[in-house]
This record gives C-alpha cells, sequence and structure tokens, in this order.
C-alpha cells in the first residue's frame, strides 16, 4: 500500500473539509483547537495503471494548515504524529507532501526516530523529490518548443539551484536536455560554487541580474510572498516554471506577457476515484497531482519499498531515469501548455 501526507491549503479550507467529512467538533474549533487535533486517514483508494497493475493506497490529512508553520513545536508534531499514523496502519511506502516535507527538512526531523512507542523507519518514507525534479525538466523540455524557445540555443536560470531539487535539475540540464546556458541562482555562495564545480559550468548570477538574461526560468525555492519582481525587464517570450511551493508565481506574472506554468504537477492517464486533490487546487483534482506524491504511487507499482529520494543533494540521474520510466510505463504524464500555461502577449 502507497500512501499520502497532505494538508489543507488553509485555516479555512481545512475546516470546510472537516465539516464535509462530517468532523464537525474539530471544524468549529479554533487554530489551538486545531493544533492538538491528531492526524486523520481520510480516505482509501484502488489505482489501476496503464500497464494493468492495481494498487491500494491512503491519504493522511496531518490536520497541520499554513497558519501554523511559525508555530514550530506544533509544526513538528503534526509530521512525525502522520508519519506515525501511516507506519501504524502498515502502509509500505508514504510521501511527504506540501509543507510537511518542508517542515520534515528544514526542522531535521530525522533526529526524531522515535514517536511515543513507535521507531518510524525511514526505509518506509520518500520526499518524492526525484520525480518532481524529472517533470520539471520534463515540462521544459515539452513546452519551451510550444513558446518557441530552442532550448540548444536557450539561457535557462534555475532559482533555488543548490537545493535537493534544483540541484537535481541543473545535474540533467547539463547532461541530459543540454541548454546553450545554465544560470545559477541561490542567495548563499559556497554552495553555489560547490555546485558550479560538480556540473563544471554554469554562470552564477543574483536573481536581479538573471531574470531579464533568462528565456526560460525553474523556480524551485519557496519565494517569499514580498518578492518584487520589475516584470518589463523579463524577455519575451519567457517561459517560468513554478516548481515551488506554495505556487503563487502566477499571480505575480499575470498579464505580463509571460508564460507561467505550474511545475512538478502530473496528471494520470484516467480518473481516480478519490476526493483527495480537491482541495489541492488542481484543474482536474480526480487526475491530477504534485509529482511527489505520485512518486509514492510509482514506488508501490514498482514493488520498490524504499526511501527512494531521502536527505539532500542525493538524486542522480540514474534515479531520475528510473522514475521518469517508470512514471509514462504507468501512465503519468507532465502537466503541460493545454491546462496550465497563462499566455498574454505584450
Ligand atoms: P531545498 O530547501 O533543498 O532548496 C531550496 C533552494 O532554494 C536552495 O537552493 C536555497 O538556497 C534556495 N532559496 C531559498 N530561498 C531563496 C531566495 N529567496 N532566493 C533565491 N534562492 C532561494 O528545497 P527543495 O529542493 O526540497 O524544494 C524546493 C521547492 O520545491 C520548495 O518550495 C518545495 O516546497 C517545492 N516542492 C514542490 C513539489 C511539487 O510541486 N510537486 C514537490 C516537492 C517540493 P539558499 O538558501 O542559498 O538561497
Amino acid at each position: 500500500m502507497f500512501g499520502l501526507i497532505g494538508h489543507s491549503t488553509s485555516f479555512q479550507d481545512a475546516k470546510r473539509k472537516a465539516l464535509g467529512l462530517g468532523y464537525d467538533h474539530i471544524a468549529e474549533g479554533d487554530l489551538d483547537v486545531w493544533c492538538s487535533a491528531p492526524p486523520q486517514l481520510v480516505e482509501h483508494v484502488k489505482v489501476v495503471s496503464a500497464i494493468g497493475k492495481t494498487i491500494e493506497g491512503a491519504y493522511i490529512d496531518s490536520c497541520f494548515v499554513p497558519e501554523m508553520l511559525s508555530r514550530f513545536k506544533t509544526a513538528r508534531r503534526k509530521v512525525l504524529n502522520a508519519m506515525e499514523l501511516a507506519q501504524k496502519k502498515g502502509i509500505n511506502i508514504t510521501a511527504l507532501g506540501g509543507f510537511t516535507s518542508i517542515i520534515f527538512e528544514n526542522f531535521n526531523l530525522l533526529q526524531n526516530k522515535q514517536v511515543r512507542n513507535t521507531t518510524l523507519d525511514w526505509k518506509k518514507f520518500t520526499t518524492g523529490n526525484t520525480h518532481t525534479a524529472w517533470v520539471i525538466c520534463r515540462q521544459l523540455e515539452q513546452n519551451a518548443p510550444l513558446v518557441g524557445l530552442n532550448l540548444e540555443k536557450a539561457k535557462v536560470a534555475v532559482v533555488g539551484a543548490t537545493g535537493d531539487i534544483g540541484s537535481a535539475v541543473c545535474r540533467w540540464l547539463s547532461n541530459r536536455t543540454r541548454v546553450a546556458e545554465l544560470i545559477l541562482v541561490a542567495r548563499q555562495q559556497q554552495p553555489l560554487k560547490d555546485l558550479q564545480s560538480e556540473l563544471g559550468g554554469g554562470e552564477i548570477l543574483s536573481l536581479g541580474d538573471a531574470l531579464p538574461k533568462s528565456d526560460a526560468v525553474i523556480w524551485v525555492a519557496s519565494m517569499p510572498k514580498t518578492l518584487d519582481i520589475d516584470i518589463s525587464l523579463l524577455k519575451n517570450p519567457c517561459l517560468m516554471i513554478d516548481g515551488g511551493y506554495p505556487k503563487n508565481l502566477g499571480e505575480k506574472f499575470s498579464g505580463s506577457g509571460v508564460h507561467v506554468l505550474k511545475g512538478g504537477i502530473v496528471e494520470f492517464f484516467k480518473d481516480i476515484g478519490w476526493n483527495m486533490m480537491e482541495l489541492a487546487e488542481m484543474e482536474n483534482p480526480k487526475r491530477e497531482m504534485f509529482a511527489c506524491f505520485a512518486e509514492a504511487m510509482l514506488l508501490e507499482f514498482e514493488d520498490c519499498h524504499t526511501n527512494f529520494s531521502w536527505g539532500r543533494n542525493n538524486i542522480s540521474l540514474e534515479k531520475m531515469d528510473f522514475i521518469g520510466e517508470s512514471s509514462i510505463r504507468h501512465g503519468f504524464s507532465a502537466v503541460g501548455l493545454k491546462s496550465n500555461l497563462q499566455t498574454v502577449a505584450v
């Protein structure tokens, strides 16, 4: 069985969802009540892949909401409790979705293996970052020509280049897709220099210097809402792949003549009988999902019960090849132009 650990996108959405599921006593509670609410296994699902393999899965709502991000102890407890529940339910491989993987990494939850009487087995969990990185690269390859870009001549900036997903994307763009110029953007200089030397290339630039030079920009950093970008300086056409979470670039570039694509989202080849993606702001929630969630499904389809994506900067090209081939074989495709690209001519 595969598992997905997720959360609502806001406190209001969470309350609405709880009412719909009949958890009235929690729905009516304030944020303090929600802070002490335990995780809930809200849905079971059966999925048959494009080659006829059947798997079962479960969705666990961690009862975390973004409004809790500033409450360090609560956020940590929410993620660990959800992982404990997944393990207790006998789930083979569970993906950490949305903020749960960010909390796990940034709050260094590796130190918290013991949750009450359960010793968490890390092999049963994956961040899903390998599949996310592969999907983002595929979105670039498939959508660049649609907006008139030839990647062999294009300058591509990766914002968040030194991150887990960003470094994997950079490896791919240096070795597989081969773009004309790769621009590396992050705040800390030493990790950028280390990455540049690992890749044997790539230009290190600040965000402000990188954007006007770039034909395509891959965003794999959680950007502050206050980020101010002068859109008149951007190239036209410019393809922006919003791989961060939450996905908020569309608002920033709306009406600017720039093409913004939701990054790291896949579509299954047929409807899945679940309701869990309704609140994840997917355009087609019966088929679309975060690529990190799909990684848990793929690992279950492949009987590959291990923490495939784990830790930082461990994503190899071989792992991306494996998960990418599996993704195509079992019926996933990267979401592209038709459903998510917003194009406004200047
Ligand atoms: P990491 O924490 O490993 O990497 C974050 C990267 O962003 C680092 O390179 C960091 O470097 C850089 N960064 C952070 N803030 C800024 C800033 N203000 N300006 C420039 N660079 C910045 O994260 P992951 O690779 O695990 O994840 C990246 C993003 O992808 C996250 O937003 C995550 O939520 C999202 N994600 C999306 C998924 C999906 O949509 N399917 C699935 C999984 C993750 P530095 O600190 O030096 O600036």
